[in-house]
């Protein structure tokens, strides 16, 4: 039997991850404490940044490189880091999937929360309409491809999660 049988992005954790103790029993808010080094795990989701880049009544899209959704379209983005404003994260990401400088426009236009992957992690997207400010948009990292969608295009397109065909339809539309 495999070990991971039956344990999904919901399940409580049940080992510390720092010290490999086993967690006490998961209270109603979710967490478990470990009982030797006292801190506290929760099934939290993961927060995301994405950008609605435009220019000139296009938005640019991109196509997935990698699994989860490889070969499917995707705004650029990616997970925010430990400590990381998410308007830092997203510029991060744009420079390293696109190699681009882009100004990031607040506020935020988009929450949506969501999986990664049918059984992946939960995440918490966060959408910005976004500009470029140097630079040719080249694909690089894990985007295997880019386009710039119009909003007629857009219906057409295969998206890998759907909050983002509103993402985009939204920012071209303000
Ligand atoms: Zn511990």
């Amino acid at each position: 039997m495999n070990p991971a049988d039956g344990f999904t992005a919901e399940t409580p954790f049940r080992f510390c991850p720092a010290d490999g103790s086993p967690l006490g029993p998961p209270r109603p808010s979710g967490g478990a404490t470990c009982p030797v080094c006292g801190r506290s795990f929760y099934r939290n989701p993961a927060p995301a940044v994405g950008a609605a880049i435009l220019s000139g009544g296009k938005a640019l899209v991109t196509v997935r490189a990698r699994e989860p959704y490889r070969g499917k379209i995707d705004v650029p983005g990616g997970f925010v880091e430990l400590g990381e404003h998410p308007v830092d994260a997203l510029r991060r990401e744009v420079r390293e999937e696109l190699g681009v400088e882009a100004r990031v426009l607040w506020p935020p236009v988009m929450f949506a929360p969501h999986r990664y992957g049918d059984d992946g992690v939960h995440a918490l997207a966060i959408g910005f309409r976004t500009e470029i400010v140097s630079g040719e948009p080249s694909p690089s990292d894990d985007v295997a491809e880019v386009l710039w969608t119009s909003l007629t295009d857009l219906d057409a397109l295969d998206f890998a999660w759907e909050h983002d065909r509103e993402f985009i339809r939204n920012a071209l539309r303000q």
